[in-house]
């Protein structure tokens, strides 16, 4: 899962994202309107969490620009204001909820996979892939019955390879998908996440499961 958070106050937007990466979701964020808006319009997100009062472009704004262009990423509001007609407000531009400050975290975090879920309809909770099996909810992997042991960003890793099973998953994607926008996929930190993450998946004695594209990607598919 990978979600946007614009948010000016740096204390708020801190809090949110180190309790998101916490649930191992891959977190960007922005700090005014402006740069929200260019990330939510650009950015693959799974969700939006979204300040109303900001910099440069108020969070009305921004949801009213994206649903303007289509972009129909779900768009949690926070919001210190609880009058009604600031909740009308948001809702009808097309903000699909809102959440009041200040929050409980566990609140936010609720309310982001209710939402996330009812977007992919039902989210996915378990995969198979051969004799594979990936417990999101539970954070388990095995292999033919055998736990395997991973580090929060192999999981992360794992997941989104499963999420787009049998698909080719470029670095540039693995990088925004994982790590976050601004993380730089020219580095080898993928490479050797990559590489742990096969030995561990991908045993001696074990068909592979993770296939490479040389200088393109990874493909995470059950071949026979
Ligand atoms: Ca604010």
């Amino acid at each position: 899962m990978r979600i946007l958070i614009v948010e000016d106050e740096i204390k708020v937007c801190h809090f949110i994202e180190r309790g998101l990466k916490e649930h191992g979701i891959t977190v960007d964020t922005a700090l005014d309107g402006h740069e929200g808006y260019v990330l939510a319009e650009t950015g693959d997100y799974d969700c939006i969490i979204l300040d109303i009062m900001l910099p440069k472009l108020d969070g009305y704004e921004v949801v009213k620009r994206l649903r303007e262009k289509k972009i129909k990423t779900p768009v949690i509001f926070l919001t210190a204001k609880d009058a009604v007609e600031d909740r009308v407000q948001g809702l009808e531009l097309g903000a699909d909820d809102y959440l009041v400050k200040p929050f409980a975290f566990s609140e936010l975090l609720a309310r982001v996979r209710a939402r996330v879920r009812r977007e992919r309809n039902q989210e996915v909770n378990k995969y198979q892939i051969g004799d594979l099996m990936i417990d999101v909810a539970k954070r388990v992997v095995t292999r033919s019955g055998q736990k395997i042991d991973l580090t929060p960003r192999e999981f992360s890793l794992l997941q989104y390879l499963a999420e787009k099973q049998s698909e080719v998953v470029t670095r540039t994607m693995i990088s925004e998908h994982v790590w976050g926008y601004h993380f730089d996929s020219m580095s080898n930190v993928i490479d050797v996440h990559m590489t742990n993450l096969r030995k561990k998946v991908d045993l001696p004695d074990c068909k592979p499961l993770i296939h490479t594209l040389r200088g393109i990607g990874y493909v995470l598919e059950h071949r026979s």
